[in-house]
């Protein structure tokens, strides 16, 4: 399948630069829309531009166990060697990255199996940087998404809901895993009632988190990871650059590495708008 709004994108490119060209005359007959109209006439999704939702790694990025951090090797070098090559050793779970269903399941797809049509999907962002600011174990709630619903319309299907804190921003810094004195994180996640509603009701994809985890930072029994990954979905986290993508309308998709059996996996995320 061809990724929602390429056909568009590159008709829409044709478009531009034969316009100079043959657009005169059509534009004189009347018949001239814009790119972007004829393919939503045609029921194609378009996008104009690509937002990255991906945090750049380095070994300083915070990890959810402090010592699954990024490690980088330099095997040869340009100077020595003609050609500069690295090695790096990371936990599957380090910086921005996907939870396959079978990190929290006895049986479940493993990262590789994840169907790719299931990594391309409607965006639905949600915000409640008001609520963390003012509550850094704040958890995202059924009434988040109804109050997004009153202003956007009904969550649609298939979609990956996406949580903007405001976390993203912290990082690399100390704030972003937030350990207190005792060593227990405090941010922000989803609260399991969402992960039903969104399940049973909305019949959601995915969900994302800016944070270091799907629950909160002080959860110690992950109510949202039992919940949602064994039903066969998939989550992100670490997700950033929320604050660039409309709340609704982008399409995401999810570069995933293709790595047998793996529980998930660091993965490139993007959206297009
Ligand atoms: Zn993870």
């Amino acid at each position: 399948m061809c990724v929602p709004g390429c056909h568009a994108a590159i008709h829409s490119q044709l478009n531009r630069r034969g316009l100079f060209k043959a657009g005169a005359a059509m534009v004189a007959a009347g018949t001239v829309g814009t790119a972007a109209s004829r393919a939503e006439a045609r029921g194609i999704r378009v996008f104009n531009r690509v937002v990255d939702l991906t945090q750049t790694l380095t070994p300083e990025f915070p990890t959810y166990i402090p010592d699954w951090a990024l490690g980088v090797e330099q095997l040869t070098t340009f100077e020595a060697n003609g050609f500069n090559t690295r090695r790096y050793s990371m936990v599957e779970h380090c910086g921005t990255h996907i939870d396959a269903p079978i990190h929290f399941a006895a049986t479940g797809n493993t990262v590789d199996e994840i169907p790719l049509d299931d990594l391309v999907v409607p965006l639905v962002v949600v915000d409640v940087r008001a609520q963390a600011a003012d509550n850094a174990d704040y958890q995202l709630s059924p009434d988040d998404l109804a109050a997004w619903e009153a202003k956007h319309g009904e969550i649609p299907e298939g979609a990956c809901i996406a949580m903007n804190s405001g976390w993203a921003g912290k990082a690399p810094g100390d704030g972003f895993a937030n350990r207190d004195d005792d060593g227990v994180m405090h941010f922000p996640g989803f609260h399991v009632e969402a992960a039903d509603m969104l399940m049973s009701d909305r019949a959601a994809m995915g969900i994302a988190s800016d944070t270091l985890s799907l629950d909160h930072g002080s959860s110690s029994t992950f109510d949202t990871h039992y919940a949602w990954l064994p039903s066969g979905r998939w989550g992100i986290e670490c997700i950033a650059g929320l604050d660039a993508v409309p709340a609704r309308g982008a399409t995401m998709v999810v570069g995933v590495p293709k790595i047998a059996g793996g529980t998930g996996g660091n993965s490139r995320i993007m959206a297009l708008v």
